[in-house]
């Protein structure tokens, strides 16, 4: 499969890359262009931009869904612009280069030395404008929503809904042809964010990697992310085994164990009370009489 757009609205595209089969979007309005998450590396960003170029000339400002490195990695190539994000330029800046750093590492484990390069060599550039709840970005004859989500895929997921033409763009909230990804995860909290995303019911759903679904996929998918968190509840109060967990887990029993692991990274076991030696045992409170206080004082004395 080469790169392609599908239109999934008026002046709306998904575009499908070969690449972690990823998926970023276009939202174009009068006066302005939305770019959702801009791939990989510089070099993938690169050839983004330069396939939206094929579809408008308007200037454009870009959105970042959350912080994993392939969806905002290639944001060089789209100059100076306003970027949106829920997390901050410091935090993009830290965390990206520790991605960078582990990624480069990776593809040289992996003899993919061309890839290495080309991640090395990717600029990061930190989002600049902030989102702390929701707004709506006017971008001229037709405004967007960006939505803060909380905690879901990661602790700063954010979605691009374009009322107007019924579409949502869910970053990594939701998967297709592949299960979504737990390492970062909250698998508690995630499937209620993704119920209350949907509560406007969009037309066209459109994930961070795989093809672009309808309302009914993804509410299936919220369903399936709601098992998960279930399960995980199961194993935490023992009424399940984590194998039992992972042979039922709805996205396959290696995303579940990915689900669990993270579930008890976030909800570290209280510790066990010490016991106490017998010889530090605590002698028993001093018995302490007071003496009689005469409240009777004669005030004519
Ligand atoms: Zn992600």
């Amino acid at each position: 499969m080469s790169d392609r757009w599908i239109e999934v609205g008026d002046r709306v595209w998904a575009r499908r890359l070969k690449e972690l089969d990823q998926t970023l979007g276009l939202v174009v309005a009068d006066e302005c262009a939305l770019v959702i998450d801009t791939g990989t590396t510089a070099e993938a960003g690169f050839a983004y931009a330069t396939a939206i170029r094929e579809l408008t000339n308007l200037p454009w400002q870009v959105a970042y869904t959350h912080d994993h490195f392939d969806h905002w990695f290639g944001t060089a190539a789209f100059g100076e612009s306003a970027v949106w994000a829920v997390a901050d330029g410091a935090h993009y800046v830290a965390f990206g280069d520790e991605q960078r750093k582990a990624w480069v590492a990776k593809y040289r484990l992996d003899g993919r030395e061309e890839d290495a390069r080309k991640m090395a060599a990717s600029r990061l550039v930190p989002p600049n404008c902030r989102v702390q709840g929701a707004i709506g970005l006017n971008l001229g004859g037709r405004t967007v929503v960006l939505r803060q989500v909380g905690l879901a895929h990661s602790d700063n997921d954010m979605v691009v809904e374009v009322p107007d033409a019924g579409v949502l763009f869910a970053g990594d909230l939701l998967e297709q042809g592949a299960p979504p990804s737990y390492t970062a995860a909250y698998p508690i909290e995630w499937p209620q964010a993704v119920e209350f995303l949907l509560s406007w019911k969009p037309k066209v759903v459109v994930p961070g990697h795989g093809e672009p679904g309808d309302y009914w996929w993804a509410r299936a998918q919220a369903r399936d992310l709601a098992e998960v968190s279930r399960l995980c509840t199961e194993v935490a109060q023992g009424f399940l085994t984590e194998d039992e967990a992972a042979e039922h887990g709805p996205f396959g029993p290696d995303s579940m164990r990915e689900a669990i692991a993270r579930w008890k990274e976030l909800t570290p076991p209280a510790p066990e009370p010490a016991p106490r030696p017998a010889s530090a045992a605590t002698p028993p409170p001093p018995v302490v009489v007071y003496e009689v206080f005469d409240y009777q004082v004669d005030m004519t004395r």
